[in-house]
C-alpha cells in the first residue's frame, strides 16, 4: 500500500488539523482564530499560561467541559467569546503561546535513523495525554502520555498508536457506604481536539483486520501532542456488526473475548494504519503486552513483498522492543486455546504459521498444552530487547520470565530496565515552576535530566520554599473542601459529615496524599490497619494531620472496592470526617491537585509487586516528600535524606508482612514525620523539613524526569543515534 496516494494521506492528515482549526475559527470572533489554532495541539497543556488562557474565556465552562478547548470554544456564549476577543492582553498572551508552539514545531528533528516517514511507533492500550481525552485508566496511560510529550520536547520522530474508546474508562461515584458505582459517558470525537484521517478524495482512511472470522474495518483519528501525532483506531463503523463495533467502546472491557480482540486490533491494525499512511516504523515499541502481535504483522508485510518467513520474523524482531509494566497477575492474563482460536484463529496462517506454533509463542513452556496463552511471553519472544520499569522490577522480571530462557541463569536473562520518569512541565504546578524558573537559570527545563541543573535548589532561601509549600497546601485545602461538601451532599451522607467537610481540613496541617488504582497489592487498607492509632495521629491537637485519598477499582475487582469501604467506615467511626476525605473519580485533574497540595506522599505496596509507581515522582516535583515501601522506583531513589523508607523485603505470610509494614509506617509518622513538620524555627519555618524537601528535589528531580527516561530509551533500546555503528557492521 505504500504508493504515492497513500503518502499523501499522511500529509493530508496534517492538513486535516489545519482544516479543523479553520472551521473552528470561522465560528469565533476574528481575534480568537489564534485560540482556535492553539486548541488543536495539546502542546498548550504544557506551555506556561496555556491552561489560564482557556480558563479566562469562561472558567466555569472550562472546568465543566473537563478542560476541553474545542468544546469550550464551541459552547461558550458569544458574550464570553466577544469579551475574550476584546481583551488585548489576553490576545497577546494567546499569540505568545501560539508562537511557542510554532517555534517548537519548526525545530529540526533529532538526527539519527528515525524520521517522519520512519518513526518510532509507540503502541499502548491507553494514553493519558490530557484530562479532556479520557482514554486512560491509570499509571500505564500516564506514562504513555508523558513519553509522547517528552519525545516531542526532545524532537524524537515518534508516533503514538492506540484505540479511540468511545466510552473511555468508567467514571466513579462512591455511595455513602464507600461502595464504588461505575458509569460511562460517551465521548464525542467531533468535540475533542481530534481529526479523522482522510484519503486524497476526502473519504476516511480505513484498514481491515481479520478478527473473529470476519474482516473488522477501522478508521483513524489523529490527535496532536506537540510534534508527535497520536493515531487512534476506531471500530465504531456501520460496516462492522453491532458486536464488533463494541470492540473500541471501553478500555479494559470486562468481556474477555472483546479484550483479546482489542489486543489484536491494536497490534495488527496499528501496523496496517501506519503502512496505509506511508510510514515504515524504524522501531516498534510495545508498551506492555497488549500490542504484542505487531511484529507478526511486520513479518507478514515483509512476506507479502516476497521475503521468506524466518528472515521476515527475524527482521521484525530486530525492529521491536518491549516494555513489561507489572508482575501482577491481572497484567499478565492468560487465555485458553478456544478463546484465542475464536478471536485470532485466522492470524497465524497469514504469516505461514500453524496455530499450535502460534500458541507456543505465548507460553513460558511452549510444549505444555495446558499452559494458557499470555501476551507478555509473546512480546518478549518477538522483540530484540525487553525491559522492566525500575531497577528492582528488572530483577523481578528476569526471575519471573527466566523459564522463557531455560539455558540461562536468572542474572543473564535478557530483560533490562529503564526506570520510569514523569514529564516535568506537565506535573509541576505553575507556582513551583515560577519559583524554579527564578532560581535554576534560563531554559532549565530543557536540562531536567542533568543533576547540575537541580544543584541550585540548595541555595533557594528556606522561606521561599516554605512559602511555596504553604501556598500550594492552602489552595489544595480549598479544593478539598469544595469537592468534599459537594460529594458528601450528593452521597446523602449525614448532615454532620457535610458540616465537617465545610469547616474541616486546615491550610496549616500536615497533609498526606494516597491516590492510585485500588488494586489489592497497593494495600490501601494498611492506612487503617490499626484504626485507633491512626485516628490518634490524625486528631493529635498541635500535630494534627489530614489524609486525602482517591482511586478507582476495576469494576470486576470486589476486593479493591471493599478496601475503599474500609476507609469510609474508619472516617465515620473514628470521629475523623474533618481529617479524612475521599475524592471521587480520580483522574489527571485530581492527580495534579493532589501531587501539588500534599506534603507527604504515601505508598504502601506489597513488595515486590510495585513495578515502579510514578505518582510519588510527581509529588517530588512540587516539594512533596515520599514515605514509601522500598519497592519500585523508591528502592533506587531513597538515600536516607530525601524522604522516608519502609523495608521492602517480602515475608512469606502476607498478614505478617502487613502488620510489620503498618507498624513501621505508623512509627515513622509519629516519631519522624510529624515532629519534623511541626518543629518550627523562630521565623515559623520548619527548617529540617525544608532541608529534606530540597534534598528530594535535588536527588530525585533529575533521575525521575521523563527527559532521563526517554534519553535512556533512545540510547539503550531504540538505538536511534547509533546509525553509524550499525551501518558499519
Ligand atoms: C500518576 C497517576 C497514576 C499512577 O500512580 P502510581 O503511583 O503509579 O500508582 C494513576 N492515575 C493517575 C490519574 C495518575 O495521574
Amino acid at each position: 500500500m505504500t504508493d504515492t496516494a497513500a503518502v499523501t494521506a499522511l500529509l493530508d492528515s496534517r492538513a486535516e488539523i489545519v482544516r479543523a482549526q479553520d472551521e473552528l475559527a470561522s465560528r469565533l470572533p476574528a481575534p480568537m482564530a489564534i485560540v482556535a489554532r492553539i486548541a488543536y495541539n495539546y502542546r498548550w497543556s504544557w506551555t506556561p499560561g496555556g491552561n489560564e488562557l482557556f480558563a479566562a474565556v469562561d472558567e466555569l465552562r472550562w472546568e465543566r467541559s473537563n478542560r476541553n478547548p474545542v468544546r469550550l470554544l464551541l459552547e461558550a456564549t458569544s458574550v464570553s467569546l466577544e469579551r475574550a476577543a476584546a481583551d488585548e492582553r489576553l490576545m497577546r498572551q494567546a499569540a505568545a503561546i501560539l508562537a511557542v508552539i510554532e517555534a517548537d514545531n519548526a525545530r529540526p528533528a533529532m538526527p539519527g535513523r528515525a524520521s517522519a516517514r520512519q518513526p518510532v511507533a509507540f503502541l499502548c492500550a491507553e494514553f493519558a495525554v490530557h484530562t479532556s481525552l479520557p482514554i486512560y485508566a491509570g499509571g500505564l496511560g500516564v506514562l504513555a502520555g508523558d513519553i509522547l510529550k517528552e519525545a516531542s520536547d526532545l524532537a524524537v520522530p515518534m508516533v503514538g498508536v492506540g484505540l479511540l474508546y468511545r466510552q473511555g474508562y468508567f467514571l466513579q461515584r462512591m455511595d455513602r457506604t464507600g461502595y464504588q458505582h461505575e458509569y460511562w459517558i460517551p465521548l464525542d470525537p467531533e468535540r475533542v481536539p481530534a481529526v479523522l484521517v482522510r484519503n486524497n478524495d476526502g473519504t476516511p482512511l480505513t484498514v481491515t483486520v481479520p478478527l473473529r472470522g470476519r474482516e473488522l474495518m477501522v478508521q483513524v483519528w489523529r490527535v496532536q501532542v506537540g510534534r508527535v501525532p497520536l493515531f487512534l483506531l476506531d471500530a465504531d463503523l456501520r460496516e462492522n456488526s453491532r458486536t464488533d463495533r463494541w470492540i473500541t467502546a471501553r478500555l479494559y472491557e470486562s468481556d474477555r473475548s472483546i479484550r483479546l480482540a482489542q489486543y489484536a486490533l491494536l497490534g495488527i491494525g496499528s501496523m496496517r494504519v501506519l503502512d496505509a499512511m506511508g510510514m515504515t516504523p524504524s522501531v516498534v515499541h510495545l508498551n506492555e503486552g497488549h500490542a504484542a502481535l505487531a511484529p507478526l504483522e511486520l513479518a507478514r508485510m515483509d512476506m507479502a513483498g516476497g521475503g521468506d518467513r524466518d528472515t521476515a520474523l527475524a527482521a521484525a524482531r530486530e525492529r521491536t522492543i518491549f516494555t513489561t509494566h507489572t508482575p501482577v497477575g491481572a497484567g499478565n492474563e492468560g487465555y485458553d486455546i478456544a478463546e484465542v482460536a475464536d478471536v485470532m484463529g485466522d492470524l497465524p496462517a497469514e504469516v505461514g504459521m500453524d496455530f499450535d506454533s502460534f500458541l507456543q509463542l505465548g507460553r513460558t513452556r511452549p510444549e505444555d498444552p495446558h499452559e494458557p496463552f499470555v501476551m507478555t511471553p509473546l512480546g518478549i519472544r518477538m522483540s530484540r530487547a525487553a525491559n522492566g520499569v525500575s531497577r528492582r522490577h528488572g530483577e523481578v522480571a528476569r526471575q519471573m520470565w527466566q523459564p522463557l530462557f531455560p539455558d540461562r541463569p536468572v542474572d543473564t536473562v535478557p530483560i533490562g530496565h529503564v526506570t520510569n520518569g514523569v514529564h516535568v512541565p506537565t506535573w509541576m504546578a505553575p507556582a513551583t515552576r515560577e519559583l524554579l524558573d527564578r532560581h535554576l537559570g534560563d531554559e532549565w527545563i530543557t536540562r531536567a535530566s542533568d543533576p547540575q541543573t537541580w544543584a541550585a535548589v540548595a541555595s533557594i532561601p528556606d522561606a521561599e520554599v516554605w512559602e511555596l509549600r504553604s501556598q500550594l497546601r492552602a489552595g489544595f485545602v480549598e479544593y478539598v473542601r469544595d469537592r468534599s461538601v459537594a460529594t458528601r451532599l450528593a452521597r446523602s451522607e449525614p448532615r454532620e459529615m457535610v458540616a465537617a467537610a465545610e469547616r474541616g481540613f486546615s491550610p496549616d496541617s500536615l497533609t498526606i496524599g494516597f491516590a492510585r488504582r485500588l488494586a489489592t497489592y497497593k494495600r490501601l487498607y494498611m492506612l487503617t490497619l490499626e484504626p485507633e492509632r491512626m485516628a490518634n495521629l490524625l486528631t493529635d491537637g498541635a500535630r494534627s494531620m489530614q489524609l486525602i485519598l482517591a482511586g478507582k477499582a476495576h469494576p470486576d475487582d470486589e476486593e479493591g472496592k471493599r478496601s475503599a469501604q474500609g476507609l469510609f467506615t474508619f472516617k465515620q467511626l473514628h470521629n475523623a470526617p474533618e481529617h479524612v476525605a475521599f475524592l471521587d473519580n480520580y483522574d489527571l485533574t485530581i492527580a495534579s491537585h493532589l501531587v501539588a497540595g500534599c506534603d507527604l506522599w504515601v505508598n504502601l505496596p506489597r513488595a515486590p509487586l510495585e513495578a515502579s509507581g510514578t505518582s510519588g515522582m510527581k509529588s517530588v516535583l512540587n516539594g512533596g516528600l515520599n514515605l514509601s515501601v522500598l519497592d519500585g522506583w523508591w528502592a533506587e531513589a531513597f538515600d536516607g535524606t530525601n524522604g522516608w523508607g519502609i523495608p521492602g523485603d517480602s515475608v512469606y505470610d502476607p498478614s505478617v508482612q502487613d502488620r510489620r509494614d503498618a507498624a513501621a509506617f505508623y512509627d515513622l509518622l509519629e516519631h519522624e514525620v510529624a515532629p519534623l513538620f511541626y518543629d518550627r524555627g523562630e521565623d515559623g519555618i520548619p527548617h529540617g523539613w525544608v532541608q529534606r524537601v530540597k534534598r528530594s528535589l535535588m536527588t530525585n528531580g533529575p533521575l525521575f524526569s521523563a527527559t532521563r527516561m526517554v534519553e535512556d530509551y533512545i540510547d539503550d533500546a531504540y538505538l536511534l543515534r547509533s546509525l553509524s555503528q550499525a551501518g558499519a557492521r
